[in-house]
């Protein structure tokens, strides 16, 4: 997070009417501390930053967390720590993420801290807002993730054969993710093949791949934290008729979107754009999700290309484009790219081949 950016983070806490925010989400820690660990909290405010975590941490958050965050050290209970800050925060009001924090440790924290029930706010988005635009050093590492990611695709397109099961390519994805330096699957590796590739989110399986399946890859790793997101489907043998028509369909609707979409765009025009085509073709009810999301140091953050998404598209960010069609029994069709959102258009990060691929 850049200095200014950080002004611009304890400028909205004020003007949210709180003196203070609590965060603990490990991504957003991650980006305003720089702390690369997990169970850290910090403490944002007019008065001072102050960063929280427990002893197994505390070396490692002395190399990774970034001035102007104190850092103390949690030796046994969190609220004890807490608790010992209290005089610091008695009175205050304090901002808490509503989409983190579990009703227990809010009520526990405001007895730690001695502040009333009125006293703790909930906020979401609070620093997801920044987190969305993307700044170089951001974009590097999204960008490097998914080189990898690419690379890991077409080696792995090897091993795409008859008898070979969704489990093992899976296995193999993941082991070359971090032979070739990613962290680790950005989410768990989705395979799937024939009838499985018409659930989006298809858990690889023992299912052997036979001729004529559609293979499904959706896929990405880490680099610095922050994620890759890719989907590719492909076909074992050769692709009949109807797989080539719908194939067609998905892509021309990813095309239309990617085409269209662009800085100051509402997310439910985005998804408009993909929806249209497929609409057209007749598969309106067969697209079952959203057009995309925000990739960054989360593989889902904000924003959410949907329907009904009313967030503006901001130059920086980065979506993911990905429209599917599933059919039960017979199977699905997704497409997914990452792009860079711009003034005019976008930038699309992802290289590997859109043309269908018969194996
Ligand atoms: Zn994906
Ligand atoms: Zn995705």
């Amino acid at each position: 997070m850049k200095e200014e950016t950080f002004t611009l983070l304890k400028n909205k806490v004020a003007a949210a009417g709180i003196e203070v925010f609590l965060s603990g989400k490990n991504a957003n820690v991650r980006y305003v501390s720089g702390f690369t660990g997990e169970n850290g909290y910090i403490l944002v405010s007019q008065s001072g930053e102050l960063f929280l975590t427990n002893s197994l941490y505390s070396e490692h958050a002395r190399s990774t967390v970034r001035p102007p965050f104190t850092i103390r050290e949690i030796r046994d209970d969190p609220f004890k720590a807490f608790s010992d800050l209290g005089s610091s925060f008695r009175g205050m009001k304090m901002g808490f993420e509503a989409d983190f924090f579990t009703c227990s440790f809010i009520t526990r924290l405001g007895k730690a801290l001695s502040v009333s029930e009125t006293g703790l706010v909930p906020f979401e988005g609070m620093v997801e807002e920044f987190r969305e635009v993307k700044e170089p050093y951001e974009l590097e590492a999204i960008r490097k993730a998914q080189r990898i990611s690419e690379r890991v695709f077409s080696g792995v397109l090897a091993l795409v054969r008859e008898g070979v099961e969704e489990r093992e390519l899976a296995l193999e994805i993941d082991y070359r993710f971090r032979k070739e330096g990613g962290e680790h699957s950005s989410f768990e590796t989705i395979i799937a093949s024939g009838p499985n590739t018409s659930k989006p989110h298809a858990v690889p399986t023992e299912r052997r791949l036979r001729k004529g399946d559609l293979v499904l890859f959706d896929m990405g790793t880490t680099v610095d934290g922050y994620a890759s997101d890719m989907t590719r489907t492909v076909v074992l043998g050769k692709a009949d008729r109807l797989k080539k028509e719908r194939y067609t369909i998905v892509l021309d609707a990813q095309q239309a979107a990617l085409e269209g979409i662009s800085a100051g765009m509402k997310c439910s025009e985005a998804d408009r754009l993909a929806r249209t085509v497929i609409e057209r073709a007749g598969y309106g009810r067969e697209f079952v999700h959203s057009l995309g999301h925000g990739v960054g140091l989360e593989v889902h953050e904000s924003p959410c290309l949907s329907v009904s998404s009313e967030s503006v598209l901001k130059k920086g960010s980065v979506v993911t484009v990905e429209p599917g069609i599933y059919f039960p029994e017979w199977g699905g069709i997704r497409i997914e790219d990452m792009v860079v959102i711009t003034e005019t258009g976008c930038l699309n990060l992802t290289e590997a081949p859109k043309e269908l691929m018969e194996l």
